[in-house]
């Protein structure tokens, strides 16, 4: 099983938006195994945006991060990592698929309402970033046996 991080921004929580996405990767089958409300430090998100440090946007993105808390999630599943990238769209609201999360619910490249980890390695890094492991919880999915087969776990 794969974990994978995301993050609800500030344009999800402002919006009312918390539910709808969380109740996406419910719906999906995906497991929930940590969630918290934090408010972000410029020292995570320098750390978590470091990929974008020399735009001239970055100063934009981290206040826009820290607008108001956001919510924090770890969701666990066969190739969760891949299926969540999916179903959050591309990066711009205006240009994502219809179906996907941005391209359902927003209309902005930088309000665009989730984070999400874009490979197996960076989720690990950034599951690690934002849960200690105490946050984390190893419990059995009680619907596993009705979203998966037998022969695919
Ligand atoms: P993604 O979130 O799709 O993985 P990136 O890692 O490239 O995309 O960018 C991280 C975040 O920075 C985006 O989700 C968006 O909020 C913001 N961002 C990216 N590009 C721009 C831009 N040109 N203008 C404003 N904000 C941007």
């Amino acid at each position: 099983m794969e974990r994978t991080l995301v993050i609800l921004k500030p344009s999800a929580v402002a919006r009312g938006l918390i539910g709808e996405v969380i109740s996406r990767f419910e719906r999906k089958g995906l497991q929930l195994v940590g969630l918290k409300l934090a408010c972000l430090s410029d020292e995570v998100l320098n750390e978590h945006y470091a990929h974008l440090a020399n735009r001239p946007f970055f100063g934009q993105i981290k206040e826009s991060m820290q607008a108001t808390p956001v919510v924090l999630c770890c969701w666990q599943g066969l190739e969760a990592v891949r299926i969540v990238r999916d179903m959050t769209g591309a990066t711009n609201g205006r240009s994502a698929a219809v179906g996907t999360i941005r391209g359902d619910l927003s209309l902005s490249t930088q309000e665009n309402i989730v984070h999400t980890s874009d490979s197996v390695e960076n989720a690990a890094v950034e599951v690690a970033r934002f849960f200690r492991p105490d946050e984390l919880f190893d419990y059995e999915h009680p619907l596993k046996a009705f979203v998966y087969a037998n022969d695919e776990l």
